[in-house]
């Protein structure tokens, strides 16, 4: 649930700069990944303003429906692949929303083989994706000229290579982690977290300020400094244990509730001065560090800890 005390902000022109910066890099077509609402950010927002951006050839989303959902098609005139299982076999629908299915089976592409499918080929995730035996039957059965694998190292790019050797196929591995190995850019890349990396800003307010006595909290823990404060945000909001900036200084959140949460603090810091949950010199990683978590998950949580504001 979002809280009303929480502000996100997402930066658009992050995004687009971000975008700019992965195309200028790796020199081949990005399909930017906007699943899951872009990651928390508004799959809408988002696609309208990497449409312009030259490198961008579409986008990439889990499952039709979410393509439907924004318009992605009137929206930015750009296609997109579904990299999900396919959740219809209703051509019509995928023809309509210039969205390519992908597929792993002989059936699935017999069913899709009018609605262009690209093949999912499994190179190690072991999960809705074709064995590399089954390749060349259901690249036969769905008319097929493109195929991709979810790759997190250089050997699942290689072994995507193999198992469509000697084919007539485009071929795309790469999501943000493979960015920098050269070998896995083949003829496109799908990144997501690296779109979206710094253009997400959440804060919230010291609602009190407090000189500290003794035992603190349901726990009871203990401030250094003397001083501690609550915002107004808790685990029912998605918040975990871990660094925040307050008035510039690192600072930390000791202790959370359902609803609140403790942060320590220093001397002079004010009831109402803003606490960063996320953004300026706080990044996704330091945080992800912290909760034991993906960069992903952290984008996602604090996009979605309050109602979203856009600028850029
Ligand atoms: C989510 C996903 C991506 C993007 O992953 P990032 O790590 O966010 O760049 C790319 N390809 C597939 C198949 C995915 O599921």
């Amino acid at each position: 649930m979002t809280s009303p005390h929480v502000n996100v902000t997402i930066d658009l022109s992050r995004v687009r700069q971000n975008a700019e910066e992965v195309a200028a890099r790796v020199g081949v077509p990005v399909w930017a990944t906007i699943k899951a609402d872009a990651y928390g950010l508004g799959a809408g927002r988002v696609a309208a303003a990497l449409a312009g951006v030259d490198g961008v050839a579409g986008f990439c989303v889990f499952a039709l429906e979410e393509a439907e959902a924004v318009g992605l098609w009137e929206l930015t005139g750009k296609p997109a692949i579904a990299l999900g299982p396919p959740s219809t076999l209703d051509v019509g629908r995928w023809l309509a929303a210039h969205v390519r299915p992908a597929v792993s089976t002989v059936a699935q592409a017999l069913a899709l083989a009018g609605a262009s499918p690209v093949l999912c080929v499994d190179t190690g995730m072991q999960r809705f994706a074709c064995a590399a035996a089954d390749v060349g039957a259901v690249m036969e059965a769905g008319g097929i000229d493109e195929a991709f694998t979810h790759a997190t190292r250089v050997e699942h790019v290689r072994r995507l290579r193999e198992a469509t050797a000697g084919r007539t196929v485009r071929l795309h591995a790469a999501a943000t982690g493979l960015l920098e190995e050269p070998e896995a850019r083949l003829d496109a890349v799908r990144p997501g977290l690296a779109l979206y990396r710094g253009a997400v800003r959440t804060s919230a307010r010291l609602a009190d300020v407090r000189r500290s006595a003794g035992a603190i909290g349901y726990g009871g823990w203990r401030s250094e400094s003397g001083f501690h404060g609550v915002i107004l945000a808790g685990y029912s909001h998605g918040l975990r244990l871990g660094p925040v900036m307050v008035n510039g200084q690192r600072q930390r959140i000791t202790e959370i509730g359902m609803q609140s949460a403790y942060v320590t603090l220093d001397e002079g810091d004010r009831m109402g001065d803003e606490v960063v949950l996320l953004g300026e010199g706080l990044s996704e990683a330091e945080v992800a560090f912290a909760w034991e978590a993906t960069p992903h998950q952290v984008v996602l949580v604090m996009a979605g800890m309050g109602e979203r504001g856009y600028v850029g």
